[in-house]
């Protein structure tokens, strides 16, 4: 039974948590109008790393190969949001596959690697993210470059160029600490057994003795030179880390044809919390004092206070909300924003007393 038939049928009759309720005991991923998946598969992928495929409901509005999705589940009883980037391009089975890397003491990454099974229902939020495709672009040479789980979204890429033309001209670097933390080896050789033009090039920084396929050492102008030196002719992407995205933006981005990157992980930040202010939390009704210049959502969750959140860097919105009143000042940029509206609360702090509708 789909749930549009059922939808149309109950309209005027019942609540949305009502028809979830209901629907939900016929089959977990129906619902009014949440978008959930439920996993269909579990693979483990690397040393600490599995993929999961999912399939999602109708709500689900997909994504273009390069963005990323929220995904929230429940970890000791609170429901909790991180972003995860799609490795397969979307298609009309309503099938994705998300590569989780385990994060030392990580909430989420720890449940989506462990606890996860097939048949347990995950929920999605709409896809973000500007590193997509241009049109055309699987006519010219590319260069991607990875960091650890930054390859999720370059893979996303790559499959999408080769199913475009699968003889597009592609050479993926992909950095890892040891040979088992190296993502997709199996698949890689499927792949570059009937794509003659895409080359992977794994780099391994801690292993101790390197195979005849495998390059050791930190990204580095050298290094690049020696295995693209045709970078000036290749679109460039790369994703990981921040520190390791800066590095490779200050060698690539003067000298590729056109370069973009993303992180999964934010800056370094100066801390300059000070005095106490006063923030007023409309919904809950409460008061709590914190430093101003310190993000908000570090500071409310200090407080006992729990925001939805998901990337913490500013990117994916789960953490917005309306201010009515008050300062509040870009973490990052330092922009001060002085009038009421929508705020991120993982990148802004507050400056003066603020109100906000949490
Ligand atoms: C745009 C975007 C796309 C992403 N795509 C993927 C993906 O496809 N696959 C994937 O495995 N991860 C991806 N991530 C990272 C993911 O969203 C989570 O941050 C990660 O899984 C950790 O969540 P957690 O709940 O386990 O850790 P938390 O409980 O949030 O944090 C635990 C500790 O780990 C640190 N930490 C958080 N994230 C990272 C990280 N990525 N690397 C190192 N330390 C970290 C925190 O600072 C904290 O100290 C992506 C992040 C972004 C912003």
């Amino acid at each position: 039974m789909s749930d549009g038939v059922l939808h149309k049928a109950m309209a005027p009759l019942v609540a949305p948590p009502v028809f979830d309720f209901w629907v939900q005991k016929i089959n977990r991923t129906l619902s009014w109008e949440r978008p959930l998946a439920r996993v269909v598969g579990r693979e483990v992928t690397a040393r600490g790393t599995v993929t999961l495929t999912l399939k999602a409901n109708r709500h689900f509005r997909g994504y273009a190969a390069g963005q990323h999705v929220p995904v929230s589940v429940e970890v000791d009883g609170v429901r909790l949001t991180r972003t995860y980037s799609p490795v397969t391009p979307w298609q009309g089975d309503r099938r994705l596959a998300i590569t989780v890397r385990e994060v030392d003491g990580g909430k989420v990454s720890a449940a989506l690697v462990h606890a996860l099974s097939v048949g347990d229902v995950v929920e999605l939020g709409p896809a973000f993210g500007d590193m997509v495709l241009p049109d055309g672009g699987a006519s010219r040479p590319w260069l991607l470059v990875a960091g650890g789980s930054g390859i999720t979204p370059l893979m996303c890429l790559a499959r999408a160029l080769l199913a475009e033309n699968p003889s597009a001209d592609i050479t993926l670097m992909m950095w890892a600490r040891e040979r088992a933390d190296l993502c997709f080896s199996g698949t890689f050789a499927d792949l570059r057994a009937r794509h003659p033009n895409l080359r992977v090039l794994p780099v391994l920084t801690r292993e101790s003795r390197c195979l005849p396929n495998e390059l050791s050492g930190r990204p580095g102008a050298e290094l690049f030179a020696a295995q693209v030196p045709d970078i000036a002719t290749r679109a460039v992407r790369a994703c990981g880390p921040w520190g390791f995205v800066e590095t490779v933006s200050s060698l690539l981005a003067p000298i590729a044809a056109d370069f973009d990157s993303e992180c999964f992980t934010p800056p370094p930040r100066a801390t300059q919390a000070g005095e106490a202010v006063t923030v007023t939390l409309l919904r809950s009704e409460r008061q709590v004092q914190v430093p101003a210049g310190a993000p908000l959502l570090e500071s409310l969750e200090e407080q006992g206070v729990q925001p939805a959140y998901g990337c913490r860097m500013g990117v994916c919105n789960t953490c917005v909300c309306d201010k009515r009143a008050g300062t509040t000042e870009h973490v990052y940029n330092s922009e001060q924003h002085a009038e009421a509206g929508p705020v991120r609360l993982c990148v802004n702090a507050a400056r003066s007393d603020i109100t906000l509708d949490l």
